[in-house]
């Protein structure tokens, strides 16, 4: 359960992060230019468990995970292990749009980032003390479970444009302690981030190995394409299947027709969203 402050400065992250997003499309801005501006917001807010506020590493550092997806031509960009760069999605971006590949990993990523003029944080920019907290309550605790239900806070957006288009973005630091270089589904084209004109956009949170196993994000735009499902069944469908193998998550869809959505079988999950009409809606727990 969150304290009072918390649950409003929570809202208070997901306002912002979906203006960001809204007002770039209201003024006809492109879905890809909508989700960057979302997840950046969310990166830079300490609340949230990607670039600033970043879970820590078993050694106590932060890598930071991105990946964004442009549903009009399938491309795609991403990072793992990103240690030195304030906003990891304009990095998943730039190598989307300025190199050959799709993903870089590690120093290399940082290194093309400094390559490529992207803005350079310090280690002490992303550190919080809660998390810091976090970590040392992890460590005492090798056993307990840690990082389910509430605690998972990767950010991701997904949004359809006025000309149809769909995008998706995904950030995250993954989970706290995580070692030996492990990478969870957020930068995974297919796994934790999908975007397909002809299905729509997806971006997933929660314990990234099921996600990886399942192929959750292609698996929703691939039944919505090829079977004629309707993207909420799809969704609802693959947390049904994670949910069979002990994995806990959820998912936010923008369908290349219809409305957008959620799944997730988590006590709640921070989510917010806006149509085209500037109705909004946002939501913390399960049930509202
Ligand atoms: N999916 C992320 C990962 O496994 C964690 C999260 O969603 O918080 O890295």
């Amino acid at each position: 359960m969150l304290t009072a402050e918390q649950d409003s400065a929570a809202r208070a992250g997901l306002s912002a992060a979906l203006e960001a997003g809204a007002a770039i499309l209201k003024a006809g801005g492109t879905a890809l230019d909508a989700v960057e501006a979302s997840v950046r917001v969310l990166e830079d807010d300490p609340l949230f468990n990607a670039g600033r506020g970043s879970v820590f590493t078993a050694e106590g550092r932060v890598e930071c995970d991105a990946a964004i997806m442009d549903g009009r031509n399938r491309k795609a960009g991403a990072v793992a292990g990103v240690r030195s760069t304030r906003n990891p999605i304009t990095l998943a971006r730039a190598v989307m749009e300025q190199s050959p590949h799709v993903f870089l990993a590690g120093s290399g990523a940082d290194a093309f980032a400094r390559a490529h003029g992207i803005e350079a944080a310090e280690p002490g920019w992303f550190e919080t003390t809660e998390r810091r907290r976090q970590l040392d309550e992890i460590l005492a605790n090798p056993d307990a479970p840690f990082d389910v239900g509430m605690k998972y806070g990767t950010v991701g957006a997904v949004a359809r444009d006025s000309l149809g288009h769909v995008a998706a973005a995904t950030s995250t630091g993954g989970l706290t302690g995580k070692k030996w270089g492990r990478v969870g589904d957020s930068p995974l084209i297919g796994a934790g981030t999908y975007a397909d004109d002809r299905a729509g956009a997806i971006s997933c949170t929660g314990a990234g190995e099921y996600f990886i196993r399942l192929g959750v994000a292609h698996e929703i735009a691939a039944r919505v394409r090829l079977c004629g499902e309707d993207v909420q069944a799809a969704a609802d469908a693959l947390i049904a299947e994670l949910s069979g193998l002990g994995g806990k998550g959820g998912v936010i869809i923008a369908p290349a027709r219809g409305k957008a959505g959620w799944a997730f079988n988590t006590p709640g999950m921070y989510r917010a969203m806006a149509d085209a009409n500037g109705a909004q809606r946002i939501a913390i727990y399960g049930d509202e």
